[in-house]
Formats: structure tokens, sequence, C-alpha cells
């Protein structure tokens, strides 16, 4: 079992295009490195994979990873299969570029293909498709793969419109043979039943959007909450850090992190209670077989 880590940052990447905030003002300036979107690459083999979410910055990722080149002198790609864990622009906007003589299904929760079909130009990204129903098991790229309902939100771009439904926001279990990677990137809460999945699983990669919540209307970057942006954060109480740190997990790994949060620069106090807490940032491009 592998995974590919093909982006660690949440949407905007670091650094975002229209901030300067510090992580982002340190990235440009080379003391930080670049992250791109959050998306993951599975493979029990290295010869097929699973992509997890399209981001807008797929085209480069796929170009990063040669793990994920085609193969043949014509067309082909190792993707076999896609797995959209939300409608968010972030998770879906990728389908756009992976267009010409595709070759993989699209499997997503049945809100997140009818938001898609609601726009005539995503509609034609997600064919051939298949709609996953929560806790069933099913096989893609080798491996077996449970999708699980987490606290989430509709989309930012259907709210208000689409009624709320468990299935907006999922999270993976990818197993193969006895090792097992729960993949959790966007969750508004850390729950019971999520924390007993969790539990002596070989990895762990979660949603480490904010250190805390109310730190884009701290930093002037935005005015909303993580909670109401669908992320939990990594501090307090009832934080990530302090609800998944007890845990028995091979890796703890952070991922979706977003540019506004101190924890990026490896210097920073909230990094090292990252670290002591038991969990690492990995690299865009770094590959884990847990
Ligand atoms: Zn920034």
């Amino acid at each position: 079992l592998r995974i590919l880590v093909l982006g660690s940052a949440a949407g905007g990447g670091l650094p975002q295009w229209n901030c300067a905030c510090a992580n982002c003002s340190s990235a440009r300036a080379g003391r930080l490195k670049p992250r791109s979107q959050s998306s993951i690459a599975a493979s029990a083999d290295g010869e097929r994979w699973l992509l997890v979410n399209a981001t807008p910055d797929v085209r480069s990722q796929i170009e990063a990873n040669p793990q994920l080149h085609p193969r043949s002198r014509v067309r082909g790609s190792p993707i076999a299969d896609v797995i959209l864990t939300s409608a968010d622009i972030d998770c879906v906007a990728g389908l756009l570029t992976l267009r010409e003589m595709r070759s993989f299904r699209v499997h997503a929760a049945r809100p997140v293909l009818d938001a898609l079909a609601r726009n005539p130009i995503l509609r034609m990204s997600v064919t051939p498709q298949r709609a996953l129903a929560l806790d069933e098991p099913f096989e893609a790229a080798g491996l077996v793969v449970t999708p699980f309902a987490v606290p989430g939100k509709p989309p930012l771009w259907l709210e208000g419109e689409a009624a709320p439904d468990p299935a907006d926001a999922i999270g993976l279990e990818l197993r193969k043979g006895g090792r097992r990677v729960v993949y959790v990137p966007g969750c508004a809460a850390v729950t019971e039943s999520l924390s007993s999945r969790v539990e002596g699983a070989s990895a762990l990669f979660f949603d480490g959007a904010f250190w805390r919540d109310d730190e884009m209307l701290a930093l002037g970057l935005g005015e909303r909450t993580g909670r109401a942006m669908g992320h939990v954060s990594l501090s307090g109480p009832d934080g990530a850090l302090a609800r998944l740190g007890g845990l028995k997990v091979g890796r703890k790994l952070l991922i979706h992190v977003n540019n506004s949060n101190p924890a990026l620069d490896p210097t920073s106090a909230e990094a090292g209670l990252v670290r002591r807490a038991g969990f690492e940032i990995p690299e865009d491009g770094q590959e884990i077989a847990p």
C-alpha cells in the first residue's frame, strides 16, 4: 500500500495568489517550501493508481510525480480511479484538466454527483461515474475502499441551495492486506465514531486546515471561523491534536493545511506542539508506505 502526497495545502495552496500573510510571504521568499492543494494518490502495486480529489493543481501534481506519468507511447494514464470526497471547488475543478481520452472511473457520493450534474461543464467530466454508498466497501486501483461520513457541510457554492446530507463530506478507509490507511481531508469535528475508526490504523491523514478556530478573523484574512468552513481546528480541548493525538496509529499526518496555519513554519511553537502530539506535516511529493 503506497500513498503519494500530491498536495498538502488547503484551498489556495502556499503561497496563495492573493495572500501576503507571514507564511505566503515566507514561501515567496524561499524560506518555506511551496505546497499545492490537498490531494493524494494511492496504489496497491505501483501500477494502477487511485487519485483522491482532482484539485486545480492536478496537472502540475501529475507532472511532478513520475508515478503518475503515462507509460506507453500513446495516450494513457496509470490513474485508474478518481474518488471525490466532496463537491468543493478545490476537490473537483481539476476534472476540467483531466480531459482527452480519459481512462478512469469517477466515484463520488450521490450529493456530489448531483451537484456536478447541475453544471453542464462538470457533468461531462464525471463520465463514466459510479455512485458510492457510505460504509459499503468497493475496489479501486487494487485497494479496498470504504467511504464513511464525517461531520461537514455542503460546498460553499451550494450553501443554501442543496439540503445538507451526511455524504456532503466523506473520509476514506484504504486497505491492502493487513494495512489500513484512514484519509480525512476535511472534518468539522472529531467524533467518537471517527476516533474508534482511526484507532489501530497503519496511517492517518487528517484535516490540518487551521491552528485555531478564529484564525482567519484574527489574521484579517477572512470572515468565517474554521468550523463554519467545515474544519475542526488543531488546538484546543476539542481540537484534532487533543482528540487524535493519544490514539495508537502507525503514522499521523496532517494534510489540507491552510496557508494561514502557523504550524506550517517548522520553527514555530505551533509546529513544535504538532510534533509533540505525534503528527507530521508531509511535503508535496512525499511517498508513504505505511
Ligand atoms: Zn497566506
